[in-house]
């Protein structure tokens, strides 16, 4: 898409605005975190405390699947799985309704790590469907590997957009949380990585938005949350919050105690206003 016709497309977004009626939405991906059941159980036990004294905060967190047990869902802390497998029979694979049953309501799909490893745009596809199916929240990953001065990124992130929702229907959109999460912005596990600025995670849910509408209309689009992801921090959530996203994807700072409930306090108190 060529920049003038993206810049009338946002404007028209904007000047409609966002209808997404749900508070900030922050979802810790542990990844391959913490390295033992009880350095686990430490980390719920002090997210479920700091629920425990702050009503605002809501938490979403996707441990690794051994751990997925360990955490009694409840409405300030949700859970989320990580990946899962619709081949069957597959050796070592989890099912839709083995997460359902340990009270999993969140998945993430198309993480660019898993990308990486051979992911493909049909599979993610394919996955989405089945998660969707299985009413499932969907978390779906999208963002480019780097940013060129014509802008071929957005047609990047259009097209994995696109491919993910191919058999998602409007009504089954509500299922549907899109994490725009840069790969240049993801860090190495530190938290440290290159962050995108709020205008730069703004433009992009526009960008989505737009993409939304052209296929489900302007209601049905606008409701769904799109939410960055990118070495989000105790230091730059809030300015983050600016860029008016829908709420964040944590990935190294979501195994740091502080640093992921200082996150939950900004998006509460955010989300408040
Ligand atoms: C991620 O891997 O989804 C992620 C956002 O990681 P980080 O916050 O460490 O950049």
């Amino acid at each position: 898409m060529a920049r003038g016709e993206l810049g009338t497309a946002i404007a028209n977004i904007k000047q409609h605005g966002t209808i997404s009626a749900m508070g900030i939405l922050v979802i810790g991906n542990w990844k391959m975190n913490p390295g033992s059941r009880k350095d686990a159980l430490k980390l719920i036990k002090l997210f479920n405390a700091a629920c425990a004294k702050n009503k605002n905060i809501s938490a979403v967190i996707a441990p690794p699947f051994p751990y997925l047990s360990l955490v009694t869902p409840k409405k300030q802390l949700k859970l989320c799985a990580q990946s899962f497998d619709v081949e069957m029979p597959l050796t070592g694979g989890i099912s839709i309704p083995m997460l359902k049953d340990l009270k999993v309501s969140y998945v993430i799909v198309g993480h660019s790590e898993r990308r990486a490893h051979g992911e493909t745009d049909t599979q993610i596809g394919v996955k989405v469907t089945v998660a969707t199916q299985g009413a499932l929240k969907v978390v779906v990953c999208v963002g480019e590997k780097e940013r060129d001065h014509s802008g071929k990124y957005f047609g990047t992130v259009e097209a994995q957009v696109l491919a993910a929702l191919k058999n998602v229907t409007r009504s089954q959109l509500v299922n549907i949380v899109i994490a725009y999460e840069p790969i240049w912005a993801i860090s190495s596990g530190d938290g440290r990585g290159e962050t995108a600025t709020p205008d730069t995670a703004h433009e992009m849910k526009l960008f989505i938005q737009k993409v939304l509408v052209g296929k489900y209309g302007r209601a049905a689009a606008l409701r769904v949350p799109i939410i960055y992801g990118g070495s989000v921090n105790p230091e730059n959530a809030s300015a983050l919050l600016g860029g008016e996203v829908d709420g964040f994807l944590v990935g190294g700072a979501s195994i740091k105690a502080d640093a992921f409930i200082s996150i939950l306090k900004t998006a509460a108190a955010y989300g408040k206003k």
